[in-house]
């Protein structure tokens, strides 16, 4: 472990075990890509421990595993778009593709978009489509929560703060599913979304929808499902023209806001033709 500093400010484990009982001695702020901790900081310096956590190697990689596709605490949104993965994944790729720019997805980590919570968070819609789950260690052990339950708010998380994201969960089950992800921005690069929208449509040998998920991200203080509308997809035909039965009342729970970035009529209007055309993507890939 590399100890820099006199009373312990930087702190570097090597291993997960190591990592988690300097956070229950200690606490601590944890840096991994730092791609939102240092802009956080704005002029200030750091305030308090940093447990980097770069070094652990064991919560390295995306693993397929038997039942689900792990997704390891440090990947990087480069691992993500490099990686292999099963078709329901190409949202979570064309997520990662949009993040920041290439020097932001070789550092950025899925892990470290989840936890920062922010409502723009690129990495949480095509996740909560995904029905993911989160993995979290701490000196007590390890606990699993659905994302939709671990992302609490604006900037809040249930990650206690002794516990390190050790992992994202993705059950194996609609692993060939189409999937998509599309974000709205004020330019096309580099840009902080007005609404983005993944959705994952799996249908069976006769082409009917079986299971369709739907969420919005950027008009809410978290990322939506949209509930009633992945209800209304089922039994239709997965086929071109699906996008129309979209409604404005199926986006109901979310509640955009007026900002800098756009008004909320504006991405409530721009989110029903993002989520129609997101649909459509998925019936087109058949
Ligand atoms: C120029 C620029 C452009 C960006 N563009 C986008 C964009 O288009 N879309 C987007 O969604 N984001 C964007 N971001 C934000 C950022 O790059 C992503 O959210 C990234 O995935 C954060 O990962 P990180 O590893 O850098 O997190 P860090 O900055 O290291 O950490 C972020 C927060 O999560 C905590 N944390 C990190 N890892 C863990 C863990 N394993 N367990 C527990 N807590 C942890 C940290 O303590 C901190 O509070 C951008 C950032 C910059 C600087």
């Amino acid at each position: 472990m590399r100890v820099l500093g006199g009373p312990f400010l930087y702190l570097k484990p090597k291993t997960l075990e190591e990592a988690v009982s300097l956070l229950s001695l200690y606490g601590g702020q944890i840096l991994a890509g730092g791609t939102d901790f240092y802009p956080a900081l704005g002029e200030r310096l750091p305030q308090g421990r940093i447990v980097d956590i770069t070094a652990l190697r064991e919560i390295r990689s995306i693993v397929v595993e038997p039942e689900h596709v792990r997704i390891g605490g440090l990947t990087t949104w480069t691992e993500v778009i490099r990686t292999p993965l099963p078709r329901c994944f190409d949202g979570l790729k064309a997520a990662a593709r949009e993040v920041g720019s290439v020097q932001i997805q070789n550092r950025g980590t899925v892990a470290g978009n989840l936890c920062n919570a922010s409502p723009a968070a690129d990495g949480v819609p095509p996740l909560l489509v995904l029905d993911a789950e989160v993995e979290l260690a701490s000196s007590a052990g390890k606990r699993r929560l659905p994302l939709a339950e671990f992302l609490a708010g604006n900037r809040k998380t249930l990650r206690r703060s002794d516990e390190i994201l050790t992992a994202v969960l993705v059950s194996r089950d609609i692993e060939n599913a189409a999937s998509a992800f599309l974000k709205l921005g004020a330019r096309c690069y580099l840009v902080i979304s007005i609404s983005m929208v993944a959705a994952i449509v799996k249908s069976d040998d006769s082409g009917t929808v079986v299971d369709a998920r739907v969420a919005v991200g950027s008009c809410s203080a978290t990322a939506r499902r949209l509930p009633d509308l992945e209800r209304d997809l089922v039994g239709l035909k997965a086929q071109p023209g699906i996008g129309a039965m979209v409604q404005p009342q199926h986006l109901t729970p979310l509640a955009p806001i007026d900002d800098v970035r756009a008004t909320a009529d504006y991405r409530r209007d721009a989110s029903l033709t993002l989520v129609r055309r997101a649909l459509e993507a998925c019936v087109g890939a058949h």
